[in-house]
């Protein structure tokens, strides 16, 4: 066969954005800011470039952004890495996942994880002929279902992916789930990739549980983040991975050959405002907790039903009093029908559950576009 990905098609967010450009919809469906990033930061970036910054940066990522990464966590999650060791920037946090995930992954390897589940995590282990081992999370609260997990773990497990804040459901994780976690992983000797990509928006005063908060579970850990989430600027690609040094210098040997460098000026730029501007990441819960409030407010006198999002910039909305459909045919009647696009969930799971009726929006919009009166509706 041809195919080495027989059973996948193009994205959801590809194909939801295009159809929203198409029905000229309000696109609350791809996860991305309608806003632009902090201007001092734009700023810089033009600065670097007529600078001359403008070759490639070395192979790791340049040495003050890695540093100032490392300040981060010091002053986040009170974690120590080596920025020469420890520390790579990679293009966005999906190539950080693809890059753990090809190193560390060998054939007939089990890697589990959680449905629903956000897309990238499947086919990259299948790339590298590993085997994904779907775990629901347990409804109507997506939780992690310990004893489902343990059930899971077999001889041949070698990896399990996490996420919080978590995309698709927008859930958090907890510092008993970490416990859990390393109890398991360590009993079978297990490596954990943590997609923290959404770190910095989390809302009603939660504390972002990192797993480098945990420090015996980060020295089985690969954790991955993206300035994309946190600096409002998803098409820069800039994200990094923090791993203990012998896992690092194996995802360097792939990240040296998949891309070997990310974008120089914008590195410069992130590097300046990360250590001129810590507050912004302080501020950020509060931004995106206004945006989801005002959101919700509006949503409040429709007949969708919701509890808040504890955390990631996206609502999940329950519309079984609007309609009996499965969740992508309400995503299509919703963008051709009422002109917005939002993202159906079912997509997110090896083995939909037939009664799901769940869409989500994405909230990172000006305050008028999240909450315009969509048509006839
Ligand atoms: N992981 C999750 C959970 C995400 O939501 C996203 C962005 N949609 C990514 C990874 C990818 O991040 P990036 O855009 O930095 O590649
Ligand atoms: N992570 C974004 C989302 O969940 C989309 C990223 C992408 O388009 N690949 O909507």
């Amino acid at each position: 066969a041809l195919s080495k990905l027989p059973n996948t098609g193009t994205t959801i967010f590809s194909q939801m954005s295009e159809l929203a450009t198409h029905h000229n919809a309000i696109n609350l469906s791809q996860g991305f800011p309608d806003f632009d990033g902090p201007s001092c930061l734009l700023k810089r970036v033009d600065h670097y470039i007529k600078q001359g910054n403008n070759q490639y940066a070395p192979m790791i990522g340049i040495a003050s952004l890695r540093q100032g990464i490392n300040a981060k966590l010091q002053r986040c999650y009170d974690f120590q890495a080596d920025p020469d060791s420890q520390i790579t920037i990679t293009s966005g946090a999906t190539e950080a996942l693809f890059v753990t995930i090809s190193a560390l992954v060998h054939v007939g390897d089990e890697v589990i994880v959680f449905d629903p589940a956000y897309d990238s995590y499947d086919p990259a282990i299948r790339l590298s002929g590993g085997c994904p081992i779907h775990v629901p999370l347990l409804p109507p609260n997506f939780e992690m279902d310990w004893d489902r997990i343990r059930n899971a773990v077999t001889s041949k497990t070698r990896m399990i992916i996490i996420n919080s804040p978590h995309n698709p459901t927008c859930q958090t994780l907890t510092s008993r789930d970490l416990n859990e976690l390393y109890e398991l992983a360590e009993k079978h000797d297990l490596l954990v990739l943590s997609d923290e990509v959404y770190e910095h928006i989390v809302f009603d005063g939660q504390a972002h549980q990192s797993v480098l908060r945990h420090k015996a579970l980060a020295e089985r850990s690969v954790v991955v983040s993206s300035f994309g989430k946190t600096y409002h600027t998803t098409g820069w690609k800039i994200g990094y991975c923090i791993a203990p040094s012998h896992l690092m210098a194996e995802i360097r040997k792939v990240h040296q050959y998949v891309t070997f460098s990310v974008s120089t000026p914008m590195q410069y730029a992130i590097a300046d405002f990360l250590q001129e501007t810590p507050e912004h990441d302080q501020q950020l819960p509060a931004f995106y907790q206004r945006k989801r409030d005002h959101f919700n407010r509006a949503m409040s006198s429709s007949r969708f039903e919701f509890t808040a999002t504890s955390g990631t910039y996206f609502q999940l909305m329950n519309y079984r009093a609007i309609q009996d459909t499965t969740d992508t045919e309400f995503a299509l009647w919703l963008i051709e029908h009422a002109g917005v696009a939002a993202i159906p969930i079912s997509v997110f799971y090896q083995t939909p559950p037939t009664d799901m009726r769940l869409i989500r929006f994405c909230f990172a919009k000006q305050d008028a576009r999240s909450t315009a009166q969509p048509r006839n509706w």
